[in-house]
């Protein structure tokens, strides 16, 4: 299917077709032509598969009868609203509309916290016909009485499930509650909790479901690796991991503090590193991800809430320095490689404390991923990675093990402790509290030392 087969109008059209595009992706294919004709959408798809497109370009299309270049703010007033959880993801959100918007006099502005109210205000009060923003901030210029919603007659929610993990929900409730009931509303998220579902129900009339992948699965662009490694070690397998894979690389963490120490570590060792998270200020993050897009920076550490909706075209390779307690925030992470078709690369560094958050990621995906060890033996060279070997097998638990010692036997569905990844996710809360709460237990044994030592030796005084 080609672009011009969907109905776009020629000044949007144009504009798609500057950006490169040709072909629509499967969300735009099928969400675009139910939004042009004004029914409501609950979208389920990750970053990556060409979900901004495929709101925005309907969307600036349902308001081009009101694009006008007059200069009075009364014929401006907001009429569309997208709410995303992060700064990051309102800026691209915005840049998306400002890029395929480019021929209609349509206004936009972005709104998101950590920056001064005033330039905002300013914008605001010239009107606006399109308001990208986070739902804090939003309701900061909210209560200044600096907006109105009245003529509000498009909302777009974005990444719902992250406005859920970030607490956000009972601000868009409500932001909800201020909006006119006549409206068409989107909500896209990658996964589909019951709140999620629902919130859906509270703000959707009779929403048209498209999705492009099976709920909860992650790119099927990218190849999931995990290389197991004792905690104790894992600075030292990154570091040769990222001497010996001169890529560019996202690597994760799960805390603010371990970002900032982690590219301190590797800048020390040599690897021209940053960090972006949430303690940072908005124009450090804005700084850092820009030289790292621009390719100047070579390896950004970032935690989860700071690399939310990042758009990094032609990422190949995404690392997860710890893995994260939410197995759905594996999908987000991971969802910044892989995109748009290409190939991507994810490897994970889990000791044996993380097991669990494994076996949670893979009920999620769906699907196995192999343990991969690294040649202790120095027969395979440095920093070469092979299957895990039968030496090294108690710490990563019964399912690698299982895999491990039949491998043709086992259907690649179903692990040893007799799970069946083919069946529909369920959350274990359980794991999840005692990933939030409690340090994960501990089994990883000295002699796992070796692999750093063998991999490019240990920092004589870990920082
Ligand atoms: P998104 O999932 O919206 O974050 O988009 C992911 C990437 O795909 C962005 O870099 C877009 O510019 C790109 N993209 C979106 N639609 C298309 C398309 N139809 N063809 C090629 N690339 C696209």
């Amino acid at each position: 299917m080609q672009f011009s087969e969907l109905g776009l109008i020629p000044e949007i059209q144009r504009a798609v077709s500057e950006a490169g595009y040709t072909e629509p992706t499967p969300i735009q294919q099928q969400a675009i032509p139910f939004v042009l004709a004004g029914r409501d959408v609950m979208g389920a798809a990750q970053t990556g598969t060409g979900k901004t497109a495929g709101f925005t370009l309907p969307l600036l299309q349902r308001l081009a009868p009101h694009a006008n270049s007059l200069p009075s703010p009364a014929r401006h007033p907001v009429r569309a609203l997208l709410l995303t959880p992060t700064r990051e993801l309102a800026v691209q959100v915005f840049e998306s509309v400002q890029t395929y918007g480019k021929y209609l006099p349509l206004r936009a502005v972005c709104i998101y916290g950590g920056v001064p109210m005033g330039p905002q205000t300013q914008e605001l009060l010239q009107g606006r016909e399109i308001v990208v923003a986070t739902p804090g901030r939003l309701l900061d210029h909210v209560e200044s009485r600096n907006i109105s919603f009245a003529q509000v007659s498009l909302l777009v929610l974005d990444e719902a499930d992250r406005m859920l993990d970030m607490g956000f929900i009972p601000d868009i409730r409500r932001i909800l509650a201020l909006l006119p009931q006549v409206r068409q509303s989107l909500l896209f998220s990658a996964t589909f909790s019951d709140e999620i579902r629902k919130l859906a129900a509270s703000m959707l009339r009779d929403p048209v479901r498209v999705e492009v992948a099976r709920n909860n699965s992650a790119a099927e662009t990218v190849t999931h690796r995990v290389l197991v490694v004792s905690e104790h070690d894992k600075r030292a397998a990154l570091t040769a991991l990222l001497l010996a894979d001169p890529r560019q690389a996202l690597v994760f963490v799960n805390t603010k503090f371990g970002a900032s120490r982690l590219a301190v570590h590797l800048a020390r060792q040599g690897i021209q590193a940053d960090a972006i998270h949430g303690d940072k200020s908005q124009q450090q993050r804005t700084e850092a991800l820009e030289a790292f897009k621009r390719g100047e920076v070579r390896v950004l550490v970032a935690t989860d809430v700071a690399a939310r909706g990042l758009d990094i075209e032609d990422l190949p390779f995404v690392v997860n320095f710890e893995l994260p307690g939410n197995a759905e925030d594996y999908v987000h992470r991971i969802g910044r490689t892989g995109r748009a078709g290409k190939s991507g690369e994810a490897m994970s560094l889990m000791d044996a404390g993380e097991e669990k958050r494994l076996l949670e990621i893979e009920k999620l995906l769906g699907r196995a991923i192999p343990r991969e060890t690294v040649d202790v033996t120095g027969s395979g060279g440095r920093g070469e990675r092979r299957e895990r070997g039968t030496e090294r097998a108690p710490a990563a638990g019964r399912a690698a093990s299982a895999r491990r010692r039949s491998p043709v036997a086992v259907p690649a569905h179903i692990a040893a402790d007799g799970f069946d990844f083919s069946k529909p996710y369920e959350p274990s809360t359980a794991s999840a509290n005692t990933d939030a709460g409690t340090p994960p237990e501990r089994t990883v044994r000295r002699s796992d030392r070796q692999v750093a030592a063998l991999l490019g030796g240990l920092p004589k005084n870990p920082s």
